[in-house]
């Protein structure tokens, strides 16, 4: 196969895994005693994210999100739901922080498998105003383990 054909599979196959996610969000709900939350938006996309975390001991035992927005905000956070649950909060801030290298188009965090599923929305960053909307629900992350530091 040819770098163009190759190239172009993945964009379909990552494009399949964002419209699966927005379809049918991970995770998606609310927590009935959270440890902490936060809620972000961002008004340049209509896009709204609520986030409830629970921890055990120093990891991330169990999170739930509810929101509405474009498929981007909504998948990104779908995925992070699924990628941060069990893991200590030094693991998401390490895992958040290469999301972000992605997101600013660092191309070896394209390849980069501590980011899973994450990489899927790789091509967003080539859309500088999409960029806020899959950093959304990570930023709502930051904000609730800020919370539970004190
Ligand atoms: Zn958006």
């Amino acid at each position: 196969m040819s770098q163009p054909e190759r190239s172009a599979e993945i964009a379909a196959l990552y494009q399949e895994m964002i419209l699966d996610h927005y379809r049918r969000p991970r995770n998606k709900g609310t927590l009935e005693s959270p440890d902490a939350e936060a809620q972000m938006r961002n008004p340049l996309c209509g896009d709204e994210i609520d986030l409830q975390v629970n921890f055990a001991g120093d990891t991330v035992g169990d999170l739930r999100f509810s929101g509405r927005g474009c498929s981007i905000s909504q998948a990104s956070a779908s995925m992070m739901t699924q990628i941060v649950k069990g893991k200590s909060t030094a693991e998401v801030d390490a895992i958040r922080n290469r999301f972000r290298d992605l997101m600013l188009g660092d191309q070896s965090a394209a390849t980069d498998s501590v980011l899973g599923s994450l990489r899927a929305l790789s091509g967003v960053s080539r859309f500088p105003a999409r960029v806020k909307c899959a950093l959304l629900a990570w930023n709502a992350l930051e904000s609730a383990l800020q919370g539970r530091r004190g």
